[in-house]
């Protein structure tokens, strides 16, 4: 369905020149025009799994503004599945942008308050469901399971000689299956946009200093560098994920964290569909003069 050929994106600023670090950028948000960045890995084989138990219908769960729900939406009416989303918390956020296109693609909506949402991985919630929906097959949210780390071992070039590569963490499911994918002498770092986590093992480690506040926050100082770092790439970055880790790439290559002389990767892994909810949520009005935008 996605014929994936990465896209990789060099990007140059002062402080790169001056600390002689080469840094490219993935860019995923470009894979699709929907479904973009790393929930098409994650959500790839369990589709095709889906199909091979020759179940016809995918339920899921997310927030208001998750791109796993718009992408498992979009996902699944190109794959010809039906899909359910259970959306946490209260209504008032059903017509946002990311529930609007997901019903659009066919998504059945249900919402369920923040106490039911905290039963979502045990078994008599699912229950309740299956009585409710009939059969369907559980991807669990975020895409958060075996095989959607082994989705994401497709997301590195098979030829690449970079020293370093950095992602966004939300589950870990994607910093998972790329630590699986790297060569002995590569350095994988997941930058955690939550409060809380640790490191994995010595090749691959999440750090925790970049969550601005915690999930789906942020400062003033994060705003503003992502106006900047748009306006000087011509990158659009979403406000959960990738600005909280392009930041991060910035400060440590700052801090002398980056050896002279590496080559980077920083994984765009998209989002950017979440963009205007957030920008509603938050009443946020962005300085942009940015020419790509995608989708
Ligand atoms: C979901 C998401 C992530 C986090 O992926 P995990 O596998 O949950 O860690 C990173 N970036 C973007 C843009 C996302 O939408």
């Amino acid at each position: 369905m996605i014929h994936y050929t990465p896209i990789i994106q060099k990007i140059s600023s002062k402080l790169l020149s001056e600390k002689g670090i080469e840094v490219s950028v993935l860019r995923l948000d470009l894979i699709h025009p929907q479904i973009s960045g790393n929930k098409w890995f994650k959500l790839k084989y369990n589709l095709e799994e889906a199909k091979k138990k020759g179940v016809d219908t995918i339920l899921t769960f997310g927030g208001a503004f998750s791109n796993h729900i718009h992408a498992t939406a979009v996902a699944c009416n190109q794959f010809g599945l039906k899909s359910i989303g259970v959306i946490r918390g209260e209504q008032e956020s059903e017509n946002n942008s990311t529930l609007s296109e997901a019903r659009k693609y066919g998504m059945q909506l249900h919402f369920v308050s923040r106490e039911d949402y905290k039963r979502k991985n045990e078994e008599d919630f699912i229950s309740e469901l299956k009585n409710k929906f009939g059969k369907f097959y559980l991807i669990p949210e975020g895409g958060d399971n075996l095989l959607g780390e082994k989705g994401c071992e497709e997301i590195l070039p098979k030829e690449n000689d970079f020293d370093f590569i950095f992602c966004a963490c939300g589950t870990g499911t994607t910093f998972k299956g790329i630590s699986k994918s790297i060569k002995s002498n590569q350095k994988l770092y997941g930058i955690s946009v939550l409060k809380g986590e640790g490191p994995l093992n010595s090749n691959a480690s999440i750090i925790s200093d970049y969550h601005f506040g915690g999930y789906a926050k942020h400062t003033q100082q994060l705003l503003d560098f992502k106006t900047n770092f748009e306006n000087e790439n011509n990158i659009l970055l979403d406000y959960v994920y990738t600005a909280k880790l392009f930041f991060a790439v910035q400060e440590l290559i700052s801090k002398n964290r980056i050896a002279a002389n590496s080559k980077v990767l920083v994984i765009h892994s998209g989002g950017l569909q979440g963009n205007s909810g957030y920008e509603e949520r938050y009443r946020l009005r962005p300085m942009r003069n940015v020419n790509d935008i995608q989708g």
